[in-house]
């Protein structure tokens, strides 16, 4: 008989809701596996264990009194250690806020605990989100459940490979150019970023604030949905999120079938990608072609540009808004003698790891007088054309299809000294962020030597429905548990 902490969510939800079982229960054996699994992975850099076990005992109480205890009912989350859990540590995996304790909740992280979930802990991630690989973090790396010597992907590479190793059911990341999607093709999760604007970023630890959305990663699309209805919906704290509403369907084969999707594969990237992914996505597009689907090849012809225009913009971004850690308003404090500024500023400011530092400098590079108009003008122009072609192509179909990463998982260390390589590797997810549309990653397949590969659809503004569907189609060829590895 399978354990708890194997079974997906939403069926030990049930469970607990009709009291078949306890939330406590479920709690303290989510606890021990954590406990067990986690010192291979490094999937955690902060437990909430004692917390967690207090909030189930409270749900089982409103249980037992007939209240209703909501869609996430005794289901414990992971939250990247970039969104703020009010009082708990909030680290970004940096050194800068070692120290730091959120004295507020994030509104995904109230929302959460409102539909009954419960947070567990926080997740490894590359410092303030910048990364791919989910190595520059100050807690050490995450490693790739399917072989410890591998990248789980990043940067929210301890929110997917949590889930992959079946530690928990549940987490949320943040995508600013790839980083749900990322980790979930290299372990085998699905994780969605939704349409810009449609969940709350109050509460998120701006990295780039154009690009970037929170999003949950389950290891089946019956769990991401009860996840992100519950963390969509608009924020008087956040105005950017569009008022709307926000009922994701995990709607039948059947019923999907009748809807008739025209899906635009990209095969020039396709064919750009290694040979294995290539071969898995286009397996992916023939399962799509048997159900019924119509299948067009097309292309973005602006993508040569993407990679460019988005490391302009984001690490713009970045230098902007982590000049606010400074040692007087946030960030590390230190004390150096003297009270001299500068060498007061440059404490704290040594404190950010290599990848950030250089980040910050190209950043105030492209915004600086002389350079802005050829660098950061052009890379804004760049995203307007590409929102343009991406505008055109939704006219016709209703999905686009890629890979989700042109690699397969790769060795810890091996792409660290090689920025633009690193870079390189965010080729198909940035699309999506720099046209602020929704994206998902669903496990695609093993290459032979069994690394997990993940294909991706995009859809238009607003269309998440469209990729859940597809995500239930694909599901529904050789179920989840194919994807999951024994750990
Ligand atoms: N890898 C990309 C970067 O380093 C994306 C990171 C992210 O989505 N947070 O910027």
């Amino acid at each position: 008989m399978k354990s708890l902490y194997e079974l997906p969510a939403f069926v030990v939800s049930r469970k607990i809701k009709e009291q078949e079982i306890t939330a406590e229960e479920y709690i303290s054996i989510i606890i021990e596996r954590i406990k067990k699994v986690d010192d291979k992975i490094n999937s955690f850099i902060s437990h909430n264990f004692e917390s967690a076990l207090i909030r189930s005992r409270a749900i089982d109480k409103k249980i037992k009194e007939g209240i209703n205890t909501g869609l996430l009912a005794g289901i414990p989350v992971g939250i990247k250690d970039n969104i703020s859990v009010k009082g708990l540590k909030n680290t970004c995996a940096s050194r800068m806020l070692a120290e730091y304790v959120s004295p507020y909740n994030a509104t995904v992280v109230s929302k959460i605990e409102e539909q009954g979930g419960i947070i567990i802990g926080k997740l490894n991630m590359d410092e303030f989100g910048m990364g791919t690989t989910s190595e520059y973090s100050s807690h050490g790396p995450v490693r790739n459940p399917w072989n410890l010597d591998y990248v789980a992907g990043g940067s929210s590479g301890g929110s997917a490979a949590a889930v992959a190793s079946s530690q928990i059911p549940l987490s949320l990341g943040s995508d600013t150019g790839g980083s749900i999607r990322c980790p979930s093709s290299f372990c085998s999760v699905i994780g969605i970023k939704p349409t810009y604007g449609s969940v709350s970023r109050n509460g998120l630890i701006s990295y780039s604030n154009s690009l970037e959305q929170i999003g949950p990663i389950a290891r089946t699309i019956y769990d991401l949905v009860p996840l992100l209805n519950t963390i969509s919906g608009d924020d008087p704290k956040d105005n950017t999120t569009v008022h709307k509403k926000y009922e994701y369907q995990t709607n039948n084969v059947d019923n999907i079938l009748k809807k008739k999707y025209r899906i635009g594969v990209l095969n020039e990237l396709i064919d750009d990608s290694e040979t294995e992914v290539g071969k898995n996505t286009r397996k992916k597009v023939k399962q799509l072609e048997n159900y019924g689907c119509e299948v067009e090849d097309t292309r973005i012809p602006l993508s040569n540009y993407a990679l460019a225009s988005y490391y302009v913009i984001a690490t713009a971004e970045a230098s902007s808004n982590l000049s606010r850690y400074d040692n007087l308003r946030y960030g590390y404090e230190g004390s150096p003698e003297g009270y001299e500024w500068n060498s007061y500023f440059s404490e704290s400011r040594s404190k950010f790891g290599d990848e950030v530092k250089l980040r910050i400098l190209l950043g105030s590079y492209v915004l600086s007088a002389g350079y802005y108009g050829k660098y950061y003008a052009k890379a804004q122009k760049i995203r307007s054309m590409i929102k343009r072609e991406f505008d055109i192509l939704f006219n016709k179909y209703d999905i686009l299809l890629l890979p989700t990463m042109p690699v397969l998982p790769f060795k810890l260390g091996e792409k660290t000294l090689q920025p633009i390589e690193h870079y390189n590797l965010d080729v198909y997810t940035i699309l999506a962020n720099l046209a602020g549309i929704p994206a998902i990653s669903i496990p695609g397949g093993l290459s032979e030597k069994g690394f997990p590969i993940g294909v991706q659809l995009i859809a238009n503004a607003f269309n998440e429905q469209k990729l859940i569907d597809a995500g239930v189609l694909l599901e529904n060829v050789d179920g989840f548990e194919t994807w999951i590895p024994k750990i």
